[in-house]
């Protein structure tokens, strides 16, 4: 690989060329193999130039209002002098009550500011690549100097683990409902939120809103706080009367200042970036080893054994295993 090749690449994402910006994110969500090997490149050389934005999560189900949200919370944060991306869930992939949201409009208002880059979050493939190419989407918009990222992420279980390992700090938007606010929330998921939101605190849904944040205030009383110095606060807020939303960001930029104070933020990011080394270890290890011509022929005869009954479940799988050894 030349590196002239990727020089454009690396000079345009540091100038914030928006235009290189977007090709270098195309560059990374490629499956093709030479792209892949210079989106690495790539972003090895602008990794130096990485860590500086407050990175926040926001998860919530279709339909909370994180689109209105993170658009209220931007056209606030660009107002403030703050240039803002966002990575989000491409409507298209989104099903709310049976329709496709894929002809709405999704953060029009923000989508036109200078100081605002919008970009799907890619999609496609397993969900160790779509957390992949996200966190390699993250660092090039932060080595291009952008002040705040927010990655969006839907309230499934999964893919909200993946996010918040690979932010600073995730929110949660909720939104009341006919009483049981809790039943939504999948377990454990409210172990990684450093605060949680409730959406839609207008009208004469005030009221609800009220209640249920005292519904979450309980709930998160009895879940084990993300950091001993930090108790995840419930909010309020509307995200299309834009009330609410300063306090929540005044709220990212308290976690902020407490974390950096003691140290943990720094912490938390070497150990994401560790556990995601791992991760992406365990993953080669098991794509190296479904590649493996041997493995390949040895699967179907070795299932068939085992449903058979003719080899127990340990040694069929030692069988596979240890494939190099036994050769
Ligand atoms: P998402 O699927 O989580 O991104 O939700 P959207 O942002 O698309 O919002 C879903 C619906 O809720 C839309 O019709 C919004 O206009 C509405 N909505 C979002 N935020 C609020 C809010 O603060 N108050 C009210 N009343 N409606 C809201």
């Amino acid at each position: 690989m030349n590196i002239p090749d990727i020089q454009p690449y690396i000079e345009g994402v540091l100038r914030h060329d928006r235009r290189m910006i977007s090709k270098t994110i195309t560059l990374i969500e490629s499956a093709l193999p030479e792209h892949k090997k210079m989106a690495r490149l790539v972003i090895d050389q602008l990794l130096p130039h990485t860590g500086k934005a407050i990175r926040l999560g926001i998860t919530g189900v279709p339909g909370a209002g994180k689109s209105t949200f993170i658009e209220a919370l931007g056209m606030m944060l660009v107002k403030k002098g703050y240039t803002v991306a966002v990575l989000a869930v491409d409507p298209s992939s989104v099903r709310s009550g049976g329709s496709v949201l894929a002809d709405k409009t999704r953060m029009e208002r923000l989508s036109t500011q200078e100081n605002a880059f919008i970009r799907p979050s890619p999609s496609g493939g397993t969900l160790g690549g779509v957390a992949s190419k996200t966190r390699e989407t993250m660092l090039v918009c932060e080595a291009a100097g952008f002040d705040v990222m927010i990655v969006e992420t839907l309230g499934s279980g999964q893919s909200e683990v993946a996010v918040a390992s690979m932010v600073d700090f995730f929110l949660m938007l909720m939104i009341s409902g006919a009483g049981d606010e809790l039943q939504g929330i999948k377990k454990g998921i409210l172990e990684l939120v450093d605060a949680i939101a409730v959406n839609k605190a207008d009208g004469d849904n005030v009221q609800r809103a009220a209640f249920a944040r005292k519904q979450f205030e309980t709930a998160l009383h009895f879940s084990p706080p993300p950091s001993p110095n930090w108790t995840p606060p419930v909010l309020t807020c509307s995200s299309v009367e834009s009330t609410g939303v300063e306090e929540i960001w005044n709220v990212v930029l308290k976690h902020r200042e407490k974390m950096t104070e003691t140290g943990e933020l720094e912490l938390k990011r070497e150990k994401q970036a560790l556990d995601w080394m791992w991760f992406l270890v365990r993953e080669g290890i098991a794509e190296w080893f479904y590649r493996n011509p041997y493995v390949k022929t040895m699967i179907p005869k070795v299932e068939k054994e085992v449903e058979e009954g003719t080899t127990a479940p340990t040694t069929a799988a030692d069988k596979l295993l240890f494939f190099l050894e036994d050769k």
